[in-house]
């Protein structure tokens, strides 16, 4: 009998999260490394948020709350989703977790099993397939293309679905492309997931981080019929730099929230009460910080498609939101440096990390072996001096 779990066996740990760890250590060893790789703003907590945690703990709010959050913190989720979506939800339809990722992961326990297969859109979110799978589901991988704009064709889903298609995982605005579907792209996929009765998970987790005077919306918000098969998954992790707070929040039919939350109570529980006053004062406080960070992430985004699309050989499509861009470096692929060839994005980026000392993920992790991806969720003196690295060290490849 093997030690490990078939499960357990079956699993890496998140590759984003692994490049972070490589960079952080060659950092320590006094290699001053550029990191494309984060998945997280650069920016602080706003101070007002920073300062409701403290006075959290100052009266004594450390104990534990309802296991899916406080009634306060469900009533500024839902005042959330009617200010910005126009979407009218109960508390019996919101849960907040751990995270956006333990969101994801409930609700993939809750609603998947053996059997159901579940459409993922390439280039996906990493956690995606795994956490699909872990449920006992099979992912089904539909590609996208960069020509069009990393959106998933009517055609390319009508083939994927099946009569065993449980749901369809949606990510708008898009990590790692940037990509982002407008209101008509939805109507068109909302029709296919009413006409075959599949879910959309709709990951909302980037509404807020667009650009060019973007008009996000919501899945959920097209039509009444459309809300009754959408969960929407989100957090304030991306909008508010509040990545190491953990927490999520679920949006959904009643029957699944509720099998959500029996499932978070024989787990976590409550996600931290600290962090949940936090996040009432992220979703309902002044969101004057959020306007700043995203014209500081537009102003980045600008300058780095600018520089990337001046480099021979590389392509990018232009990021409508999210904190990534995802070059197509794969006119590389098959030259050397020093006698090594590179292949694909895997040696590609192992390459930017030796010779460059550029942190970035390659694409192969997305799904996508043709690209990479960059975060400039950096400082923009940071993204000058990496964009310089990287394009010194493709002039090397022969
Ligand atoms: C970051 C992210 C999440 C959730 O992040 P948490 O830190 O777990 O809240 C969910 N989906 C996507 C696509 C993300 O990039």
């Amino acid at each position: 009998m093997s030690v490990l779990s078939n499960r357990a066996r079956s699993l890496k740990p998140s590759p984003t999260l692994a490049i972070n760890a490589k960079a952080k250590a060659m950092q320590a060893q006094g290699i001053q490394v550029i990191s494309f790789g984060a998945g997280e703003p650069d920016f602080d907590t706003p101070q007002n948020i920073r300062a409701a945690a403290i006075r959290a703990i100052e009266e004594g709010f450390t104990k534990y709350t309802p296991v899916g959050g406080t009634d306060e913190l469900k009533d500024a989720v839902i005042k959330k989703f009617q200010r910005d979506n126009g979407l009218t939800y109960k508390r019996s339809e919101i849960i907040a977790s751990c995270g956006g990722k333990h969101s994801f992961y409930n609700l993939a326990q809750a609603i998947f099993d053996a059997g159901d297969e579940v459409i993922v859109p390439a280039p996906y979110w990493v956690s995606y397939p795994p956490m699909v799978a872990l449920a006992g589901a099979t992912p089904v991988i539909v590609e996208t293309k960069e020509e069009n704009g990393f959106k998933l064709s009517m055609e390319d889903l009508k083939k994927a679905v099946t009569p065993k298609t449980k749901a369809l995982i949606i990510n708008s605005p898009s990590n790692p492309t940037g990509s982002a579907y407008t209101k008509e792209d939805l109507e068109r996929i909302a029709g296919m997931a009413l006409s075959h009765h599949f879910f959309v998970i709709s990951d909302e987790i980037y509404e807020k981080i667009v650009y060019d005077g973007f008009k996000f919306i919501s899945m959920a918000s097209l039509s009444e019929e459309i809300r009754k098969r959408t969960i929407i998954v989100h957090g304030v992790a991306k909008t508010y730099a509040m990545t190491g707070w953990r927490i999520g929040y679920t949006a959904g039919p009643e029957e699944i929230i509720s099998a959500m939350s029996n499932i978070q109570s024989q787990s976590t529980s409550n996600p931290t009460s600290i962090a949940q006053k936090a996040s009432v004062e992220a979703l309902a406080g002044s969101q004057e910080e959020v306007f700043k960070m995203v014209s500081a992430f537009e102003e980045r985004r600008n300058y780095i498609i600018d520089r990337l699309n001046k480099m021979p050989g590389v392509s990018c499509f232009k990021p409508i939101g999210s904190f990534y861009v995802f070059p197509n470096f794969s006119s590389y692929y098959g030259r050397s440096y020093q006698g090594k060839k590179i292949s694909n994005s895997t040696e590609l980026a192992d390459y930017l990390l030796d010779v460059a000392r550029v942190a970035a993920v390659p694409g192969v992790e997305f799904g996508a072996d043709p690209f990479v991806r960059l975060s400039y969720a950096t400082s923009m003196e940071d993204i000058k001096e990496g964009l310089n690295r990287i394009e010194e060290a493709l002039k090397k490849l022969f």
